[in-house]
């Protein structure tokens, strides 16, 4: 279970939480380039001054107040789904110093700090030659088509669906490797729900309007991609996969009560799934995908897979989902029209209105398939130890902030605030970059075919990751690469990570002023603290382990604390009609919640301590106001300007719909209409819309 600062728009069905194998999704992108330059620059440290809408009082609606002018301004480039002043501009950022790495790789100019540099720069070339993605990549696509028509029985097909799982394709279900849930020392199989081709399974059997045409669009897509194959009958076989998807959808659990880390526990051994879905030839999936031995399983939605029993013996439907499944997860490495189709579907989820520009898909590819190698040069060019240093110090203070506020809970008993304290002095802290790089030594890249690339480096991720059931837990693992603008919480792990790629600008600097640092990074810090404790977090102790550590008494009070935040989150309107789920985006607002009281905290204990650098720049000892906003009113601002966020209607309306976390608006306006010192510091009058009477708290 990993909770994520921020999820990004995707529209491909990944429910599987773990394992990060190149799919194929069409990102968004491309540059009208004289308005992208100016903005990949890095912003001043600090508050930006210039973006305030002062005509807007901060106690009335504070995202307005910090973003309004940047709102107004900046317009979402035609290749992106939504557009945000932090993570947006810092992967535009990235993007183009990637693209130096990988360009200088591809030249034949391989960087000395990554001694896999020859493959990354391969990997991109082949990537960029649109012709060979015509020619060679469709080929590799037509020997797999080959072994998918000769499915017959149930032992071919559990050999394919193995085989394409491997090289990256997701049919039928997610299989990948995590702890027991129940004992974090033990590494298990997993086997979970999937195989949906839209982003949710509600969307096979949601009424309205906006539902019905999307489903009408998606079996209008994959008529065209089977088209594009030369499959008899297209039209006709894409309904067929529709009703084969609506079956497995309709057996899906919903993704609320996925949330729920005990309705999705059910541990089995090998027999235990056999019998579960007996039609399914599993030994023979096994061996196919590279886990011949595995014995014990998690099987996070029982139902789907007895469904799943019933849907596998239909070999011709099937070899038919097979062959949508296989081409759709190649698409981006194919020719022009593959590409373009589907990008006419994922434009429907995003509203993007134009594709981005190869580079930008090849620099994301590349990331994805060589992310510990690429991220190797990516480091020496971003990193540095005194940044490195200062993150640390802010976690502690974080942590101690945490720590401090337990004592004061009035709903915990001693007993839950001793096991939760021990809970946090175990968590394990990384930042920037792995101490120890993934080997690739193993991963052969070719120049021909992309696929034939993209299919090693997934099958090369799948067998690292399958490689792990059964053994001792590798606590030096990252599942994020240096680059990636996010950070993350673990909870079998209990660990935080934040990779260099959130270490920048707008959220932090050595050289910005101590408040914007902790109002950005520092924010960033004690959301992922407090996932820790939310409502899946809380679920599990100091070793990873779930189950009840808490009395009953204790539980009721939590809950009861965090239905006050459900049902805050349920009054947002996020679009048009569309309101936020308040039970879906529960755990990341408590998240939100907590991270902000605990920044503040840390803040002020910072201000205590001697050499006071408040409201200065981090070497200049002078507190200092800044245009007028004290220390704590420039890291409630900052806070505010890292979630600036302009969204299309359409990705407004798929991430609340199927995204765990809050829009921009509401990731700012929630949190601090729950804190009265964000009221304190604004001298919000008791009862304006930023300082209700009646607020939520949990932690
Ligand atoms: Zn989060």
């Amino acid at each position: 279970m990993r909770k994520l600062l921020l999820l990004a728009l995707a529209v491909s069905c990944k429910s599987a939480p773990e394992p990060k194998v190149p799919a194929a999704e069409t990102a968004p992108t491309a540059v009208p380039a004289a308005t992208r330059m100016a903005e990949a620059q890095a912003p001043a440290p600090g508050i930006d001054l210039a973006i305030l809408d002062r005509a807007v009082s901060p106690c009335d609606d504070f995202y307005r107040f910090a973003c309004g002018k940047w709102l107004d301004q900046t317009p979402i480039p035609p290749d992106r789904a939504l557009w945000g002043r932090s993570f947006s501009e810092i992967l535009e950022r990235n993007e183009v110093l990637l693209k130096g790495i990988v360009e200088k790789n591809a030249r034949g100019e391989p960087d000395a700090a990554d001694p896999f540099a020859q493959k990354v720069g391969d990997f991109y070339a082949t990537c960029m030659d649109e012709t060979k993605a015509e020619t060679a990549s469709l080929a590799t696509l037509r020997e797999n088509l080959k072994s998918i028509d000769a499915v017959a029985d149930a032992k071919s097909l559990a050999r394919e669906v193995g085989a394409l799982q491997r090289g990256g394709a997701r049919p039928f279900f997610n299989f990948y490797s995590r702890q027991d849930a129940k004992d974090a020392t033990q590494v298990i199989g997993a086997v979970d729900q999937g195989g949906l081709g839209l982003p949710d399974r509600d969307y096979y059997f949601k009424d309205d309007k906006k539902a019905v045409e999307l489903r009408a669009l998606y079996v209008d897509h994959v008529g065209k991609m089977l088209e594009l194959l030369g499959t008899p009958d297209a039209p006709a076989q894409a309904k067929k996969i529709m009703e084969l998807e609506t079956r497995l959808a309709k057996a899906s659990m919903d993704r609320v009560s996925r949330r729920d880390p005990d309705k999705t526990y059910h541990r089995l051994d090998r027999k235990g799934l056999m019998a579960a879905a007996p039609k399914f030839e599993w030994s023979d999936y096994f061996a196919a995908v590279g886990a011949p031995e595995v014995q014990a399983l998690n099987v996070s939605a029982p139902d789907f897979f007895k469904e799943l029993d019933g849907v596998v013996t239909d070999y011709p439907a099937a070899r038919t989902y097979l062959r949508f499944r296989a081409v759709e997860g190649a698409a981006d490495t194919l020719g022009k029209a593959f590409v373009d189709e589907r990008f006419r579907f994922t434009r429907a989820l995003t509203g993007a209105k134009q594709i981005l520009p190869r580079w930008k898909r090849c620099v994301t590819m590349t990331d994805r398939a060589l992310g510990e190698a690429l991220g190797r040069s990516f480091v020496t060019l971003t990193g540095g130890a005194e940044s490195k240093a200062m993150a640390k110090e802010m976690i502690t203070g974080i942590e101690k902030a945490f720590e401090a506020n337990l004592a004061t809970l009035d709903w915990m008993d001693e007993a839950a605030k001793k096991a939760s304290l021990y809970k946090l002095h175990k968590i394990f802290n990384k930042v920037a970059y792995p101490e120890q790089w993934r080997d690739y030594s193993k991963l052969a890249v070719g120049k021909e075919s992309l696929l034939a690339n993209l299919q090693a480096a997934a099958a090369f991720e799948t067998a690292r990751d399958l490689a792990k059931i059964g053994k001792p837990v590798d606590r030096g693992e990252w599942r994020m690469t240096p680059p990636t603008v996010n950070a993350y919480y673990s909870s079998s792990l209990n660990e935080m990570v934040f990779p260099a790629g959130i270490m920048q600008l707008p959220f932090f600097s050595p050289e910005a002023p101590v408040p914007s640092n902790y109002g950005g990074l520092g924010m960033v810090m004690g959301h992922e603290l407090t996932h820790g404790f939310d409502d899946q977090g809380r679920k599990f102790d100091g070793d990873g382990n779930l189950h009840e550590w808490w009395s009953p008494a204790v539980n009721k009070a939590f809950i009861e604390r965090a239905e006050c935040v459900a049902k805050q989150y349920d009054g947002y309107l996020a679009v048009d009609d569309v309101h936020l789920n308040g039970h879906l985006t529960l755990g990341e607002n408590i998240g939100d919640i907590g991270g902000l009281k605990m920044m503040l905290s840390a803040l002020r204990a910072r201000e205590q301590q001697a050499g006071d650098t408040m409201g200065a720049a981090r070497r200049d000892h002078v507190p200092r106001d800044v245009a007028g906003f004290n220390a704590e009113q420039q890291a409630f601002i900052a806070f505010g300007q890292v979630w600036c966020t302009n969204y299309r209607p359409e990705a407004a309306r798929t991430q609340a719909l199927t995204n765990p976390h809050s829009t921009g608006q509401w990731r700012v306006n929630g949190p601090v209409s729950d804190t009265p010192d964000f009221a304190k510091a604004f001298s919000c009058k008791a009862g304006s819309p930023m300082a209700p009477v009646n607020h939520c708290t949990v932690w």
